[in-house]
């Protein structure tokens, strides 16, 4: 580490809330796949901002959408209508498959939306006894921070002191279908999962469960609801992570990447009689929706729509999982993972994740570990086949200097 990044660091952790504990990076630009420090050194991005940067960081025709839309209008409110609205929502509900769009800002709010849509559903559409709804989770699940989320997290260090939690949440087992079937009663108005648990590792639910989610949810009468924003807008090698296991929810959430690596931008996307029931003053958001968020999404959307970056993650992903499964001599255990996303299991007893991911910068690659010995992969869909073998050549050689000091 430099005296630069040290000192940069150190004035951080007097002035910050550690709320995170970041790897020892200062970044100061990107252009790409590759992000340089302080003082010049790039590193290639196999994090992407959490799949934020799917397109990778300052995609041309990204940047100039929200440059042009910066120079003519950035901010209305929705108390009025901006000229940018329509062709994003119309545009987008085509891409994903939905009908109608509800616009926010980050992913938690647009987790949020889809939770107060369909409490709303429940109670208006299909009869369910005044504040008697529930909504079905999966145990591990991701969704956000806020506390409405963080009510129905089984993760202990999400939770722990932020009581009292919001009550109307059964959580079931993931992957089984079978549990969550049972656990529907006549009170439920939706089930809400991750096509893949992101946060969890990359966790893959056995074939055959998303289908037979949707079967269960449509026989009872109750919606089904998807969190695509880490797993959705191309890092699995389709538009949605539905669609590789042709799968329809009722709505769809998306974040993170529908930014464009630019902006916050969020939604929820789906059936236009579900979405309906919200009435004006019913809920909202100062910003979203805004002139250049529309603008940043519509751009993301027609990047996506010919196909070509789904086409490229699902190549790029042949390279990344083949590499991997080279790898069980030098300490890797376990993976995981679709397209170009993967969750690696280090033996425990090599090392952490953290251990792993700080090697890794010494050599110049970014990424990040979760729970215990796992480290995710999700490098931009622009990278080249190269960069992906440089990633994981700088792996096997820190798992070769992690064993070696041992
Ligand atoms: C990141 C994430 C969220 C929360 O998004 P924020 O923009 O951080 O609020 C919700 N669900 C999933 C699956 C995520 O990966």
């Amino acid at each position: 580490m430099t005296t630069l990044t040290e000192t940069y660091i150190e004035r951080e952790a007097n002035v910050l809330a550690h709320n995170y504990h970041p790897l020892g990076v200062v970044a100061s630009r990107a252009r790409g796949a590759f992000v340089y420090d302080v003082s010049g050194r790039p590193y290639l991005d196999c994090l992407s901002a959490y799949s934020s940067l799917n397109f990778g960081h300052g995609h041309p025709t990204l940047r100039r959408a929200l440059r042009r839309q910066l120079g003519r209008l950035a901010l209305t409110s929705r108390a009025i209508h901006h000229d940018q609205l329509a062709d994003f929502a119309t545009e987008l509900s085509a891409l994903v498959g939905g009908e109608m769009v509800l616009p926010m800002n980050s992913g938690a709010e647009a987790v949020e939306t889809a939770l107060k849509v369909a409490r709303a559903w429940g109670y208006r559409v299909k009869g369910v006894p005044d504040n008697r709804a529930t909504i079905i989770v999966a145990d591990n699940n991701f969704h956000g921070r806020t506390l409405g989320i963080v009510s129905f997290s089984t993760d202990d260090s999400a939770r722990k002191d932020f009581g009292p939690f919001l009550p109307g949440f059964v959580s079931v087992p993931y992957g089984d279908a079978e549990a969550l079937e049972a656990a529907i009663d006549d009170t439920t108005v939706a089930v809400m999962v991750e096509p893949i648990q992101g946060e969890a590792g990359i966790i893959v639910p056995p074939s055959g469960y998303l289908k037979r989610v949707r079967e269960v949810t449509a026989t009872k009468n109750v919606l089904f609801i998807a969190d695509e924003i880490q797993s959705g807008l191309g890092r699995t090698g389709a538009t949605l992570q539905l669609h590789n296991e042709g799968v329809h929810a009722d709505l769809v959430i998306l974040g993170k990447a529908l930014g464009g690596g630019l902006l916050p931008v969020s939604a929820v996307v789906g059936r236009a009689d579900v979405l309906r029931v919200i009435q004006p003053g019913q809920h909202g958001s100062t910003f979203g929706g805004n002139p250049l968020a529309a603008a940043v999404g519509l751009a993301v959307v027609r990047l996506l729509a010919p196909g070509t970056l789904q086409r490229r993650a699902r190549e790029l992903g042949d390279h990344l999982h083949r590499r991997l499964s080279g790898m069980s001599l030098l300490g890797v255990v376990g993976f995981r993972g679709v397209g170009l996303w993967a969750g690696v299991d280090v033996d425990p007893s090599l090392a952490t994740g953290r251990q792993v991911a700080e090697k890794l910068v010494e050599r110049g690659v970014l990424t990040k570990d979760t729970h215990g010995s796992t480290l995710r992969f999700a490098p931009p869909l622009i990278a080249t086949p190269g960069h992906i073998h440089f990633a994981m050549d700088q792996l096997e050689d820190s798992l070769r200097s992690l064993s070696a000091g041992r």
